[in-house]
């Protein structure tokens, strides 16, 4: 792949449910190697866009390119890593290992828990390193915290090795201490083996001095450039981002749509 390429290329592109436009005209393109902060208040379309980026939903209009592929064609997903807010959903019953649940990391290339060999499982062990959580390799998922087990889940995605990878509110239900540990390993993961990152939040005073760039999305790309353009425009981007559009979302927006079981709406 050519170094300049953009690991996500995004033109025109608009998405509607049932008429009713939350995405119009995105142009968005993704660096190798970045670390991007992508910010909008809730309802503002950040699901529905990561959605088309993953070729869940199917937009009217625009082209996605990954890795310089289009979407219809791209077929190297191990190369993406996804990890969203409902990853962290495991109760304290769950009976699995921190070692068991990152080696399902590997079971798109191996197959079972049994077929892993050893230098599976020194990768294994080398994701759990990456993300700090050593010590509780044989405790059960379930008697981590909501961080911790964040971690975990991050450390799942990595086991095979994605050259992009994408957090979708990762941090909902995690303390504030933890999220800065959080957004540390994060950056590392981005800096020291080259990982792009794209992470989604509706918090973004928690992570700009973590991030290299920032999108700013309410329907429209309102803003995306480097973190310190961002906090030179921060004050006017917060009016544009906070005022007149977000009104016109909630406006539609059903009060009683619960997102967490919308999992099966979209066709
Ligand atoms: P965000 O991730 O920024 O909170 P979403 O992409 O989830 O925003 O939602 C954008 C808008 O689309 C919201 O108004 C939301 O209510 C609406 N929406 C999301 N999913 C569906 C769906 N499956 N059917 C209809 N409307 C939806």
């Amino acid at each position: 792949m050519d170094k300049k390429q953009s690991i996500i290329e995004i033109n025109n592109l608009s998405f509607a449910y049932n008429g009713r436009n939350v995405l119009e005209d995105i142009n968005l393109s993704i660096k190798p190697g970045s670390f991007l902060g992508l910010v909008g208040p809730n309802g503002s379309g950040k699901s529905t866009l990561i959605k088309c980026l993953l070729g869940l939903l199917n937009p009217e209009q625009g082209e996605i390119r990954l890795f310089g592929e289009k979407l219809g064609r791209f077929h190297k997903w191990e190369d993406i890593g996804f990890v969203s807010q409902k990853a962290n959903s495991f109760n304290s019953g769950f009976p699995a290992t921190v070692f068991e649940v990152v080696s399902m990391g590997l079971y798109g290339k191996v197959g079972l828990f049994r077929f892993l060999t050893k230098k599976h499982k020194e990768k294994v062990r080398e994701a759990i390193e990456q993300v700090e959580m050593e010590e509780f390799m044989h405790k059960n998922i379930g008697q981590l915290s909501g961080g911790q087990q964040q971690r975990v889940f991050i450390a799942r995605a990595l086991v095979s090795e994605p050259k992009l990878l994408i957090l979708d509110e990762p941090t909902v239900g995690v303390d504030a201490k933890s999220v800065k540990r959080f957004y540390t390993m994060l950056k590392d993961l981005n800096r020291n083996k080259g990982i792009t990152l794209v992470l989604v939040t509706h918090d973004i005073g928690a992570m700009t001095e973590y991030v290299t760039d920032v999108a700013c999305l309410n329907k429209h790309l309102h803003f995306h450039g480097d973190t310190e353009e961002y906090e030179e425009q921060e004050d006017d981007m917060m009016s544009r981002m906070y005022g007149h559009d977000v009104q016109i979302i909630t406006h539609n927006h059903d009060p009683h749509h619960d997102h967490s079981a919308d999992g099966g709406r979209e066709s």
